[in-house]
């Protein structure tokens, strides 16, 4: 098989770190084993069979109770790739951290930023994230088609690059961007399928005068390190050191603890005075410095989300309120490491931030705690969401430069 496909820009140059990983996929996680892996280890080499186990799927990678790390992990090497060769990779570890799409007869495949080597490339290497075509030999043995009943494959792909070029827009900040894909969310759930290919440009074009005046609230920062707390304490139990760094980042910055027999966050007497100053800090200089990569990040998730199409969240709008509340914490995050390391961010800790988040977040079974939390704080409304993101509906003068990897601090 040479099947033609579409792949991310900072996809072809991707080459996995292996031993040299800072957090290696194989550790923490119940790497899933589809059933075609599974038959082929049971006819081709039975004694594989002995590292499927259950767990958080039906079939997974077995784990080494002492350190976490799938049990075939030798050396920094996926042991079965070295020993079996790929064909005896299941789809998740052969595919890892790349993610595949299919729209009717149109794949595509892009990356999760919860690889630290994906974000590098996804956040530093290109000063746009684009789609260009490329040849596979392997696809996902099953791959969820995408594709809505009543548009065709070229129409539903266009939707989804038009969303993509136009979060490129350098004319607007990451912050409006989101706003901006959160209010067309709505328009086209409104709008009868059959007039998104119409309308998508349009609804875009228009979507920044359509926005509602930002509702924000004091507590919003602090509500959004104590969802992070929640979800974590609602987690499958693993060691987290990275994430436990960004968070705590978080919380030094705001002068917050987490105390979690209450599961409460607990403010200082200038928690509130320090958030201001770390926002004022931040749309003074941080902003405009680090809009490119966050704008980056912004079209990295829409590839993920295949937007509008995929995504966690059972609709259309409760994806928007996921992507947009998970650009709120990751900004919030680097604000604050921005804030606590003398207005400097270096690319390794932006990547460590990102990568952390984004490694937790996409691997969450199921969104209906966060969704209820949403719910809760208000985050659902649009006005509630464009304050949370960060969207002021004041212009920030935007840094034309395009940040590589070794220049950003
Ligand atoms: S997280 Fe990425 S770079 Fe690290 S081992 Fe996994 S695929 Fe390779």
């Amino acid at each position: 098989m040479n099947q033609p496909l579409d792949i991310t820009n900072f996809l072809a140059p991707f080459q996995c770190l292996a031993e040299r990983c800072e957090d290696t996929c194989c550790k923490g996680w119940g790497m899933q084993v589809d059933v075609a892996t599974r038959d082929k280890y049971a006819k081709d080499a039975p004694e594989l069979l002995e590292a499927v186990d259950t767990g958080e799927s039906e079939f997974i990678m077995r784990r080494d109770p002492q350190t976490d790390y799938c049990v075939r992990f030798e050396g920094g090497l996926c042991g079965v790739h070295r020993d079996y060769g790929t064909s005896f990779l299941g789809d998740a570890c052969h595919f890892y951290p790349r993610i595949s799409r299919q729209l009717g007869n149109h794949a595509s495949m892009t990356a999760s930023l919860s690889c630290p080597e994906v974000t590098r490339l996804a956040l530093f290497s290109e000063p746009t994230v684009s789609w260009q075509a490329s040849k596979t030999d392997r696809l996902p043995y099953s791959l969820k088609d995408y594709l809505p009943e009543g548009l065709s494959s070229e129409q539903a792909w266009k939707i989804h690059t038009t969303c993509v070029d136009f979060a490129g827009n350098a004319e607007l900040s990451p912050e409006q961007l989101i706003a901006c894909f959160v209010s067309v969310a709505a328009s086209l759930e409104r709008q009868p399928l059959a007039s998104w290919p119409d309308a998508i440009a349009f609804y875009l074009r228009m979507a920044p005068g359509r926005l509602p005046t930002p509702e924000s609230q004091a507590a919003d920062p602090f509500n959004l390190l104590h969802m992070m707390y929640g979800l974590l304490g609602a987690a499958k139990p693993t060691a987290r050191p990275r994430l436990m760094e960004t968070l705590q980042t978080i919380a030094d910055a705001l002068h917050v603890s987490y105390q979690p027999e209450a599961a409460a966050i607990v403010l200082e007497d200038d928690s509130t005075t320090r958030w201001m100053m770390i926002e004022q800090l931040w749309s003074m200089n941080g902003a405009p410095t680090y809009a490119p990569i966050l704008r980056r990040w912004v079209q990295t998730q829409l590839t993920m989300m295949l937007f509008p199409f995929a995504g966690f969240g059972a609709s259309l709008s409760q994806r928007a309120v996921l992507l947009g509340v998970r650009f709120a914490i990751t900004r919030l995050a680097l604000m604050c490491a921005y804030f606590t390391h003398d207005a400097s961010l270096s690319a390794e800790m932006i990547v460590r931030i990102v990568q952390s988040l984004s490694r937790f977040l996409d691997h969450l079974a199921d969104p209906t705690l966060c969704l209820r939390i949403c719910e809760e704080t208000g985050w659902v409304r649009e006005s509630r969401l464009r304050a949370l993101v960060g969207d002021t509906g004041q212009s920030i003068p935007l840094s034309a430069s395009f940040l590589t990897l070794g220049v950003a601090n």
